[in-house]
């Protein structure tokens, strides 16, 4: 493979460069002196796709990475319009995916991709590959890469003045004990995922969030070759009461999971649910690696406070319904940080608050608002219960549904059908939904709502 992952951090003395005071530099007012300087927290596709664009731009950029060889949990399946948005070489994407099994709770199967050009497809990677690539070319770009855990970030007394950035630093070693060290910095971009400490430093608010289960696991040679382009997808009450469950093909694995906001105690017995329902696919399969990890429901209260911009997980921008957000990650941290040089012009006046809201906030929301309130709705109209879910399968098998679905997530944007078949559509969900509930068998009741973490 042409790079090597978190290749080129540096160690703590290169790194702990105070920057430079900048006396003459004033909110709006441009300047001859220093250039700003922004800290990056968090060297996912958020992160870094933001620490790309800031070094573009001219500016003296830190990308702080607790784990430069990250393998974060999560399905990665990326849509296609990231590969070329985001400029990513053909040996990122591990498996190309041209079809879909949706499985309902009576497993009745709908067979999706047929409205696929030859050359479409839903993008399958490994997350420490695609970290890693778009960190490494942050770095090559000019961002100075930390190797650091953020154990705090303090912002500056009624809002002059510099942020401190306290974090250990890990030098040259993989983790472990660090040094205490600091830097200081005009600006602040949060892209430190679902647990994010930047959102905890600027009080942005909390979020509900679903806590998503995966396994992975390393499947016999012929037993792969079946999921070699496909991914399935389950839902039903067993699998997750407000989510689905996952089989994704990954480069020589599976990883199998799935999510729940409502009843997050029961995600083990969830879990032991889609085993037992791939159980067939999944014969012979050897258990590699379990892992577990939150995935936030809707954007933070606050996503901009003073000079400090949340992105990506640690903003909250992660869809309903299909819990993507890998590109809506890297395109957050790319749109904040294009804001940010465009406003500083590369670097020479500092943005205020209000100027990066009206920016990056008003584009962000313009652009996705729709996008998200359609896929809350489908959550909600689909996930339901037993019955609606299996009306949802069934709706799945319809030409035009999958043209508008597949249209919408590979390029991210709303599709605007035929009024002609909207309305047949909508004839065809409530028949649907009608149909489900006669063949559906209730939901069980759920014995444990974790009513305080919602
Ligand atoms: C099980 C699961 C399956 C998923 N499947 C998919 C999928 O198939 N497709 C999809 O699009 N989305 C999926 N998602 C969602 C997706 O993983 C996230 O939306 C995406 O990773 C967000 O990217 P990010 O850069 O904002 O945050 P993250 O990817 O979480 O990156 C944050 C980075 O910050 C670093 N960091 C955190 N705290 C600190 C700190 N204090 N100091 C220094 N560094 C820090 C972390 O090490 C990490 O590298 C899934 C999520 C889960 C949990």
């Amino acid at each position: 493979m042409a790079f090597v992952f978190g290749s080129s951090f540096v160690g703590r003395r290169d790194v702990r460069v105070q920057t430079r005071t900048s006396s003459r530099r004033r909110v709006g007012v441009a300047s001859v002196e220093a250039k700003i300087s922004v800290a990056v927290v968090g060297g996912g596709p958020a992160g870094s796709c933001a620490a790309e664009a800031l070094a573009k731009g001219g500016i003296e950029t830190y990308i702080i990475e607790r784990k430069m060889d990250n393998a974060k949990p999560c399905g990665g399946a990326i849509p296609l319009c990231m590969v070329e948005e985001f400029d990513l070489p053909p040996e990122i994407i591990d498996r190309r995916v041209r079809k879909m099994k949706m499985i309902s709770p009576s497993n009745r199967t709908a067979d999706i991709g047929r409205t696929l050009k030859p050359d479409e497809y839903i993008g399958m990677t490994r997350r420490e590959v695609l970290d890693g690539f778009l960190r490494d070319r942050a770095i090559e770009l000019g961002a100075k890469p930390i190797n650091g855990l953020v154990s705090e970030v303090q912002v500056p007394e009624g809002g002059e003045g510099k942020y401190k950035i306290i974090y250990s630093d890990y030098g040259n070693k993989k983790a472990g004990k660090g040094t205490s060290s600091e830097i200081e910095v005009d600006m602040v971009i949060g892209a430190d995922g679902a647990n994010s400490r930047v959102a905890k430093a600027i009080d942005a608010g909390e979020y509900a969030y679903a806590i998503a289960f995966q396994e992975r696991i390393k499947l016999p040679e012929d037993k792969m070759e079946y999921y070699e382009e496909l991914a399935e997808m389950y839902v039903g009450d067993d699998i997750s009461p407000d989510f689905y469950g996952w089989v994704f093909p990954k480069y020589d694995h599976v990883g199998v999971g799935t999510g729940t906001v409502i009843n997050k105690n029961a995600i083990k017995q969830y879990q032991t649910a889609i085993r037992e329902r791939a159980a067939d696919r999944l014969e012979g399969g050897k258990l590699i690696k379990v892992e577990a990890h939150p995935i936030p429901e809707h954007p933070r209260p606050r996503r901009v406070q003073g000079r400090v911009a949340l992105v990506g997980d640690a903003a909250g921008y992660v869809t309903k319904c299909s819990g993507e957000g890998i590109y809506f990650a890297a395109k957050s941290g790319r749109m904040a940080a294009e804001a940010i040089v465009k406003l500083s012009k590369n670097g020479e006046v500092l943005p205020t608050e209000d100027q990066i809201k009206n920016t990056y906030i008003r584009d962000w929301d313009n652009k996705y608002w729709a996008t998200y309130k359609v896929l809350d709705i489908l959550q909600a109209v689909f996930y339901r219960n037993n019955g609606a879910r299996e009306a949802f399968v069934e709706l799945c098998e319809d030409e035009y549904v999958q043209k508008v679905t597949f249209d919408s997530y590979l390029y991210k944007t709303v599709t605007r059908g035929s009024p002609v078949d909207d309305i047949k559509l909508l004839f065809k969900t409530v028949g649907s939904i009608i149909r489900g509930n006669q063949i559906a068998k209730p939901d069980a009741p759920i014995a444990v709502i974790d009513t305080k973490k919602l």
